[in-house]
Parts: C-alpha cells; structure tokens; sequence
C-alpha cells in the first residue's frame, strides 16, 4: 500500500442516525481512513447524544465549521412525538440542520450526481441542475388568519423612533376569507445573493434567478433589484469564471428549465426552493444521488446527502434483513468536503483524491453494480442489485486498485 495522503487542515465530522449512520461507519473504514491522514473533530449528532448533552453538541459542531471552514455532516433524525416516544428523549429537538444553518447563517445548494446508466426523467438533462434556496422568510415566517365577517383588512407599519404610521387596505371583506401578512429582510436577500454568486463562481455555472416581479412590483421586485445589484459588484469574478447571470420570470424559468440540458445553479425564493428541488431532485432518479452543501456568505462549506437516516431500511436492518441502500450521496459528501479542504489549503493531492474516489463510484455504477433504487431506474436495465455493504465493498475493491 502507498503512503496515505497528508489533509493539512482538520475536517468537522458530524455522525448521525440510523441507516446512514451505519453507512458512515463503513465509507469512513473503507474508503477514507485507509488512503488519507486526516485531523477529524468528532462530533455525535446521533439523536441520543444531543438528547444527553441537551443539544449543546449541535452547537458545538456549527462553532467548530465556523473555525475550521469545512464540515462533512450524516443525516440525523429531526425529532418528532413519535421520535421522542421511540428514542425516550427529554424534548423534541430542533432540527440540526436548522441549528447549524442559522449559526452559518448560510444558503443549502442541492446537487444531483449524473451518472450515465441512470437517466433523469427529463431526457434533455444532461448537466447537474443545481438549487439555491434562500431559507429565510416569505411564508414560513408569516402570520395568517381566517376572517371570519365583514370588515377592513389592513398592513400597518410602525415606525420603531415615533413618526407617522404607514397603513395599507388589503381588502374589504363582505363576507369569510383569508388573510396573510409576511416579510423579508434586505440584510437576508444580499447574503442569499452573495452565497449563490460565490456558489456559482466556484462551480462554475451560469446564475440563474426568477421570480413575479410583474405581478408583485416591490416584495419580488425587492428580490429583483438586490441580485443585481450584488451581481454588478461581482462583476470581474463573474466575467473572469467566464459565467453568466440571467434573470427571468419565475414561470419563464420553470420552462427554460425543463427544455435545458442543466448546468446552470437555479437561484430561487423561498417558496419556490422548496418546491422546485423536489421536482428536481425526482426528475433526477433517486435521493440516494442528490447531495447538499451548505455555504456563508463568508466561505465556510458543510456537506451532506440530502435524503435522511433511511428509516424504513434501518427497521429491516435491526430485524436482521439484508438491505440495499443507497450511499452514494455520503460518499459525495466525504469527496465534496475534501475536494474543498483541498483546495483551500492549495493540496491538489486530496483535491485528486476526491475526485477518484467519485469516478470509482461513478464507474461502479456504470459497470452495473448498483443498489436497488438505482437498479429500478437503470437504462439498459441490470437485474440484480447490490446489498448496502456489497456496494461499498465493490467500490472499495475498484479505489484500491486505482490508487
Ligand atoms: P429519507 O430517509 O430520505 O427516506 C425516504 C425514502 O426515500 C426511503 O424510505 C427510501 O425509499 C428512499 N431513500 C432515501 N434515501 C435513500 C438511499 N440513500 N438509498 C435508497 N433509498 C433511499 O426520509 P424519511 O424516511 O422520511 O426520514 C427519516 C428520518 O430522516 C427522519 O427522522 C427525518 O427527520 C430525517 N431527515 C434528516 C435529514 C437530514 O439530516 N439532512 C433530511 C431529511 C430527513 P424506500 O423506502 O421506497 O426504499
Ligand atoms: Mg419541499
């Protein structure tokens, strides 16, 4: 065997739940302890262990991001009653992702892994499609309510040093209906903005943005005017990674969307992320391939899958059933955050080492040997899937032989 390969900076490893979490265990003893040196700060987000440290480990794992610049994260259980029911936690806590983002204060991209035996539903897709959500505001912070008679529903604004009051007709109600009042700030849009232009020039994919700036001329136009703004001072970086910014009406996007052949990262609204990342995260084939990566404004990077702990495979797991789930998206979130150590500590031979490991992934599958979402969706069909440990076997038999 080689010399393993020196990371020169540490990498903030978050553990999770379940099925994934056994998944962890196997990439990190096949895959990555056997080629690499590396400082891992250890933290456990397994849900009994923030349940013990009453979830002051999630915090202590954001700070420690926030210190060394990059993460590599595996699902956790957001807990709900049933959770805390199963688990015998003290409280239902808050979901972790939330915690880190909020102490990032950073904006999640979604990536799909193309991988040419595995077509997207959308036939023309041929480059990764990749979604920005700005994850701020809009409608999950608003408030709302059901008018039950007639009368005058209003906005008003006051402001916070005396001074006259602003006060808008919504509507005049003659009889029930519903009412919405919601917000967003500009400190928010520009770092959404800033994160999704650093996003793009690192990736280098042309920016695209929507959204109903016809219809709602201030709220979406407010949107509107600071990307441009935050896209004319990035001017020279953008011009210099030889990327394009494209604004457009959100329908319009939609549409260009589907009748491109991708590469380009979808900056959306709140709303729309959320919407739109699962149609394209489907359109691509399984959750299994599609990763997450979360970004500040100020270059710190977390990566994970964006699927969860796989509950339903882990049942079977501890009944004793063999499973077959899918770990390509863990593995891509180990390759993501060193390709990136990598490059920020100018070492091209982790940066290298990331990106073989990929092929060999990528490579596997193309040889046919597949877990069996994959195998669901394959294109020329293949008849036999791998088990979950097979899979990761095989792909470790391929790496050592290409190192
Ligand atoms: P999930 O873990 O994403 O799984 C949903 C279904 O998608 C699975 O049952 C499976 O379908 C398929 N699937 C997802 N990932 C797969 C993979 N790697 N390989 C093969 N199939 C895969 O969502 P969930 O079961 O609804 O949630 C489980 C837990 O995960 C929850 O406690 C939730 O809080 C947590 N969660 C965490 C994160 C995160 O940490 N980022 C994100 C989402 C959810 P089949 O059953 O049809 O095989
Ligand atoms: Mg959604």
């Amino acid at each position: 065997m080689t010399e393993k390969i020196r990371v020169k900076n540490p990498i903030v490893e978050m553990d999770g739940d379940e099925m994934t979490r056994i998944m962890w265990r196997l990439i990190k003893e096949k895959l990555i302890y056997p080629y690499l040196d590396v400082d891992l700060r250890y933290y456990d987000l397994g849900v009994r262990h923030r349940d013990e440290t009453d979830d002051r480990v999630t915090v202590e794992a954001a700070h420690a991001i926030r210190e060394f610049g990059i993460g590599v994260k595996c699902a956790t259980i957001t807990p709900n009653e049933a959770r805390v029911r199963e688990y015998g936690l003290k409280q239902q806590w808050k979901s972790p992702n939330g915690t880190i983002r909020s102490i990032l204060d950073g904006t999640v991209f979604r990536k799909p892994i193309i991988i040419k035996n595995i077509p997207p539903a959308v036939h023309k897709w041929k480059k990764p499609i990749i979604i920005g959500r700005h994850a701020y505001g809009d409608i999950y912070k608003n408030s709302e309510f059901v008018v039950e008679q007639p009368g005058a529903a209003e906005i008003v604004f006051t402001p916070a040093g005396g001074g006259e009051k602003t006060v808008l007709k919504i509507h005049d109600f003659d009889g029930r209906g519903v009412v919405m009042g919601m917000h967003n700030t500009e400190a928010s849009v520009r770092s959404f903005a800033q994160a999704c232009l650093n996003f793009a020039i690192s990736e280098r994919y042309d920016l695209w943005f929507g959204t109903k700036d016809t219809i709602s001329k201030q709220y979406h136009g407010f949107f509107r005017d600071i990307f441009a703004e935050e896209v004319e001072k990035a001017g020279d970086s953008l011009r210099q990674a030889g990327i394009r910014y494209r604004y457009l009406l959100i329908d319009d996007a939609v549409a260009q969307v589907i009748k491109s052949d991708g590469g380009m990262l979808w900056a959306c609204m709140n709303y729309d992320g959320d919407v739109m990342s699962d149609m394209v995260a489907t359109g691509f084939g399984s959750l299994g391939l599609m990763t997450s990566v979360l970004v500040s404004p100020d270059g710190k990077f977390e990566f994970e899958a964006a699927h969860g702990t796989v509950v339903r495979h882990y049942y079977e797991h501890l009944k004793g059933n063999p499973t077959s789930t899918n770990s390509i998206a863990s593995i891509f979130a180990w390759t993501g955050a060193l390709a990136k150590r990598g490059e920020l500590d100018d070492t091209p031979e982790v940066a290298g080492f990331a990106l073989k490991l990929e092929s060999t992934v990528i490579d596997t599958v193309e040889s046919g040997i597949m877990t069996r979402d994959l195998m669901l969706i394959a294109e020329p069909p293949v008849t036999k899937y791998a088990l979950t440990e097979e899979f990761i076997a095989a792909v470790a038999g391929r790496l050592e032989r290409a190192i």
